[in-house]
């Protein structure tokens, strides 16, 4: 039975968590979207449910989550996760503060921490304000984003505005005392009715001792960073046994592609790299084709002869010039909807003809795909690069190894690295 239930507010952000998880010796998977009751539980020692709630309209984000909850409650989870970005993306309305406090209430708890932290990824959290490397929050570019602009760093006040109750800190001077000293800053604030505790954090140190002081909250909510500690909170129960093979995947033999939507610098670098390498690379231009049918099937003939060992690569990516183009005359929206049911449609293909090892690269590209393979859990393996691992996929079709990258992660021999680490893997 799972030790450990995590709600994700988006898809990556899932598959970081697992990742961070896997890392520190739990066996998990990450589930898309909450399956139905009946779906037979997987085996793992934490199940992470991705949602897309991070920008959904409050009330259904509310509603998602706390079904998301039922479910991990039915598997008999210990504790409960709510994994936000680390940027602590959300809007004054919330969703972070309205989720967070509909999960309290449903686990008949009255208090959380709050810890987006994540020292790894230059993430930290000094006196309640979060810094983006050496940037403010609010001077990290993020006070720009389009959905969720952060213009105030300090987090006490960010979480105050999304929720009825009050919110108070547990400072660096507390933190660096370590577990015993935040655990009791914990039991003042709750005993004067706080809700929450931002908590700072500047080192892994930080994040693996406010993890211990946390070991018997029913609801723990963050970033991935603030999960490292989790992991030893159950083995210290006799809950966890020590695995050596928490990353293990089942072994997958079938014909290796690259599926990539991705128009970001790293992903067209990797692009570029594989043709150096002389991988196969086909570039889809989707002003060439009446309809998303016709890029897959040209794709897909393109692949039938090529398909083996060596991957190929099939890439609507494109740089910024082209991509402009290709908005300017079909529309920003519409162009993205044709690529991404394009390159689905060619995941699907490209399966159907004995493909079972992908790499896809992009987010959104990512989600299409998923959702047309039928994919309803990921089991997660081995990092490639900092937070892209290989993963088991199985639903619909037949099992697969899947590696969905976000556009901007990975080296530049990502592709490479990929299929190497598979065979690397492999049993002799
Ligand atoms: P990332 O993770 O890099 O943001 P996504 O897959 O999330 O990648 O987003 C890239 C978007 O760009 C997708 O909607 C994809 O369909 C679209 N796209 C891909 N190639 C092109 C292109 N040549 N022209 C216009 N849009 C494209």
């Amino acid at each position: 039975m799972a030790l450990l239930g995590a709600i994700a507010d988006d898809f990556t952000g899932a598959t970081d968590l697992a990742s961070m998880l896997v890392a520190h010796g739990m066996r998990s998977v990450q589930l898309i979207g909450t399956p139905p009751a009946a779906f037979p539980p997987p085996e793992a020692d934490a199940l992470v449910i991705a949602l897309k709630t991070r920008t959904a309209p409050l009330e259904e984000a509310v509603a998602e989550s706390l079904r998301a909850l039922a479910y991990l409650k039915a598997q008999g989870v210990r504790q409960v996760f709510f994994k936000y970005c680390s940027t602590f993306d959300s809007t004054d309305r919330g969703n972070i503060g309205p989720v967070a406090d509909a999960l309290l209430a449903a686990l008949g708890a009255s208090f959380a921490l709050a810890c987006p932290a994540f020292p790894a990824n230059r993430r930290t959290l000094y006196l309640g304000h979060l810094f983006v490397g050496e940037a403010l929050l609010n001077e990290s570019g993020m006070e720009n984003h389009p959905l969720t602009p952060m213009r105030d760093p300090n987090l006490v006040r960010v979480l105050s505005r999304q929720t009825t109750g009050r919110v108070g800190l547990v400072p660096y001077g507390v933190v660096r005392e370590g577990a015993a000293s935040i655990r009791a800053a914990f039991a003042r604030l709750a005993a004067e009715g706080y809700r929450y505790a931002i908590v700072d954090a500047i080192e892994e140190a930080h994040l693996m001792a406010i993890g211990e002081a946390a070991a018997d909250h029913p609801l723990i909510t963050g970033g991935s960073g603030v999960a490292m500690g989790l992991p030893a909170n159950f083995r210290r129960q006799g809950l966890l046994p020590p695995r050596l093979d928490a990353e293990a995947l089942p072994a997958i033999e079938g014909a290796n592609a690259v599926i990539a939507g991705s128009c970001s610098r790293a992903t067209l670098g990797q692009i570029a790299e594989a043709e150096r390498e002389g991988l196969p690379v086909l570039r889809l231009d989707p002003l060439h084709f009446p309809s998303a049918e016709a890029m897959a099937e040209a794709a897909l003939a393109w692949a039938r002869p090529l398909l083996g060992a060596r991957p190929v690569v099939i890439a609507a990516s494109a740089p910024p010039d082209q991509v402009r183009a290709v908005q300017a005359r079909l529309g920003t929206e519409a162009a993205s909807a044709l690529i991404e049911e394009a390159l689905a449609r060619t995941a699907e293909g490209l399966v159907a003809q004995g493909a079972r090892r992908l790499v896809v690269a992009g987010g959104e590209t990512s989600g299409a795909v998923v959702a047309r393979l039928g994919v309803q859990a990921l089991r997660i393996g081995p990092a490639i690069d900092p937070g892209v691992p290989w993963t088991a996929a199985s639903g619909r079709g037949p099992e697969l190894l899947l590696a969905l990258k976000s556009g901007n992660f990975g080296a530049p021999d990502f592709f490479r690295k990929a299929f190497a680490l598979l065979d690397a893997q492999r049993p002799a």
